[in-house]
């Protein structure tokens, strides 16, 4: 079996031209393994945090920034449906595929149907919001939690709105712009074989340019 550089690559590639995950028999055939080989490196990407694997280690659920099951989000353009992990991520995939996308989802805090064009070098011109509630020292606790409330909102009164009904904390609201800006710099790469995760300190110098700063930002 060649590098897991390599694996994470085919994963990654195999997710965006067909918005959904290899199978382990996939990867096998790719590299010439038998399944059980396959499924090794596949565990080694999911527990260096490249990749996430269902609770029997067998299926690929998400390769960020796609997903392989629902998480709340779309992602589209003329030839490709993705579902999107979260905010973040979706917002990411434009740049990574480097075609326009359509980002669907539903405001957390009153149902109402958003759908935002996102093109992948100019931030979307639309006056909504993201909110994150779980800080970012804290996301890979539980990473699908994690995504899952990471979402697009019409306002901050309806976050507000949302936090009251579900008795949750505040966590962090994003405008459109930081948001673009944040997903497509932290995905800068990932569909390259140099492509490495970044270190904590990294993580806080690009949260800080973005003018996301104190605990919640505090490391990945
Ligand atoms: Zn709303």
């Amino acid at each position: 079996m060649r590098d897991l550089a390599d694996v994470r690559m085919f994963v990654y590639r195999w997710f965006a031209e067909r918005g959904e995950p290899p199978r382990p028999q996939d990867v096998a055939g790719e590299f010439g393994v038998e399944v059980p080989v396959a499924l090794e490196a596949l565990g080694a990407l999911h527990d260096g945090h490249l990749i996430v694997l269902d609770a029997d280690r067998r299926g690929i659920l998400m390769a960020h920034p796609w997903s392989a099951v629902s998480l709340g989000f779309v992602v589209t353009d003329d030839r490709v449906k993705w579902w999107g992990g979260c905010a973040w991520d979706s917002f990411a995939i434009p740049a990574l595929v480097g075609r326009e996308c359509l980002v669907a989802t539903h405001c957390p805090g009153c149902g109402r149907a958003l759908a935002v064009d996102v093109c992948p070098d100019e931030h979307p011109a639309v006056d909504l919001v993201a909110h994150f509630l779980v800080p970012i020292p804290r996301m890979w606790d539980d990473v699908v939690y994690t995504c899952a409330h990471q979402a697009l909102f019409c306002s901050e009164e309806h976050v507000g709105r949302w936090l009251r009904q579900n008795r949750r904390p505040r966590g962090a609201i994003l405008d459109m712009r930081t948001l673009w800006l944040l997903a497509t710099r932290w995905y800068a790469g990932r569909l390259t074989r140099e492509y490495r995760r970044r270190t904590p300190d990294e993580a806080r110098a690009l949260f800080q340019e973005l003018g996301l700063v104190g605990p919640f930002w505090a490391g990945a």
